[in-house]
């Protein structure tokens, strides 16, 4: 999940009470937020004869349905002609989260079966939550945690539309409405915000993160984490937050490999523009001068990383986005973009995705097995991130020479 939210895969934290300060989704996550930039399987990636990997379905399209993401004067224009159309608070019968929502969210969440019931997440977190030096609290790593694994999934203590009339920010600000558990866990949370501002909205405003409730919703949400919203920020991250609309759940997954001991990341911020750009953005929003291994880099590798991070975001995102170039690009192409995502070392789940998958798909095609694994392997890890499922990599994993790709490429080559 992005925080709150963003421009075009900025991830910021929002300021529900008010406009927006970017327009536009946050990037699949990161996006939280789901997937945002959902990636359909270019035509030379591996799929099964037999079985194919199951894609997601696209979510419905949102034509019938206004959308008042980040337009506060449509929200109110649409209260003083709809009597309906009032904030509304939700909160299930073990107490276990807090919904403030518009009518139009509640009904199509009830009826999918999974939310609302309880959550499996791992039996022994992985993880623990302490001090860390120079950063308050934090979230470590007790046992060394594999690339797509589950760190944890957790309902949101608190989520809320983003864009609220001020009348419905003081009433959120009066706690009232909390079981007393959720509000011991909220108000333990960090705010960097001005006093000024009620503690309850500084705390929402300094730790929520983006959620995409539900496909076709009139506003977009944010919500407050025990757990996930103590994870600090990094520029090379190691873990991804997204948003599961199915279980009404935030997960935090590995993109890397994590050791015992090692604490766990998550970017805050737009990730692929320069150094000097993040630094403004994170000092000005939360209050802290980064010092992650990317910013911490001396000069000349500095300005390296810089350059790898801005050439993926303007010249390398746009072409692997671009479903005409997928399937295209030669090994050597694919292997010099790995180099660049491992300089720029940003730890992007749905770029490493992408990449990953046309390796994959290249080298079953070439017939070349332990590559074709590698790479797969790769692909899984990273779309299981992403998507919180292995999307039929493992089998591919398991057996590259049964894909259609490798079949029809290989096969022909051997007469078979
Ligand atoms: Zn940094």
């Amino acid at each position: 999940m992005p925080r709150g939210h963003g421009k075009k895969r900025k991830r910021v934290r929002p300021t529900p009470a008010h406009q927006p300060e970017e327009s536009g989704q946050p990037l699949a996550s990161g996006q939280v937020v789901a997937e945002s930039t959902s990636v359909s399987v270019p035509a030379s990636s591996p799929s099964f004869v037999s079985s194919s990997p199951a894609i997601n379905p696209a979510p419905p399209a949102s034509t019938d349905v206004p959308k008042y993401y980040g337009d506060l004067s449509a929200i109110l224009a649409r209260m003083v002609v709809d009597p309906d159309f009032r904030m509304r608070i939700f909160v299930p019968p073990d107490q276990s989260f807090v919904f403030a929502y518009w009518p139009d969210i509640k009904d199509c969440l009830l009826a999918r079966p999974d939310a609302f019931t309880p959550l499996s997440s791992p039996a022994r977190p992985p993880f623990e939550i302490r001090a860390i030096l120079g950063k308050g609290m934090g979230m470590v790593a007790t046992e060394a945690i594999a690339p797509g694994a589950l760190i944890v999934r957790e309902r949101p203590l608190l989520a809320v539309p983003m864009t609220l009339p001020g009348f419905y920010m003081d009433m959120l600000s009066n706690t009232s409405y909390m079981p007393e558990s959720i509000r011991t866990e909220y108000f333990s949370l960090t705010n960097c915000k001005p006093p000024e501002l009620p503690h309850a909205i500084g705390i929402l405003n300094t730790n929520s993160v983006a959620l995409n409730i539900m496909p076709g919703q009139l506003d977009d949400y944010c919500g407050v984490f025990k757990s996930i919203c103590r994870v600090n920020h990094s520029c090379s991250p190691n873990a991804h937050t997204r948003w599961d609309a199915d279980t009404f759940a935030g997960e935090l997954r590995a993109v890397r490999s994590i050791a015992a001991g090692e604490e766990i990341t998550f970017p805050y911020t737009d990730i692929l523009v320069p150094r000097h750009e993040r630094q403004e953005f994170l000092l000005r929003r939360y209050k802290f001068t980064c010092k992650c291994p990317a910013c911490s880099l001396p000069p000349a590798a500095q300005a390296r990383n810089d350059q790898a991070r801005t050439h993926i975001d303007t010249v390398v995102l746009p072409s692997l986005l671009s479903v005409s170039a997928q399937g295209t690009r030669s090994v050597r192409e694919l292997l010099d973009l790995v180099a660049l995502l491992q300089e720029a070392d940003s730890g992007s789940p749905m770029i490493w995705r992408i990449v990953a998958k046309e390796l994959a798909g290249t080298y079953c095609g070439l017939g070349m097995r332990e590559e074709a694994v590698k790479w797969a392997r790769k692909a899984m890890e990273m779309t299981i991130a992403h998507t919180g499922k292995d999307k039929g990599w493992a089998a591919v994993v398991e057996a590259p020479e049964r894909t259609e790709v490798w079949r029809s490429k290989v096969g022909v080559r051997r007469g078979k």
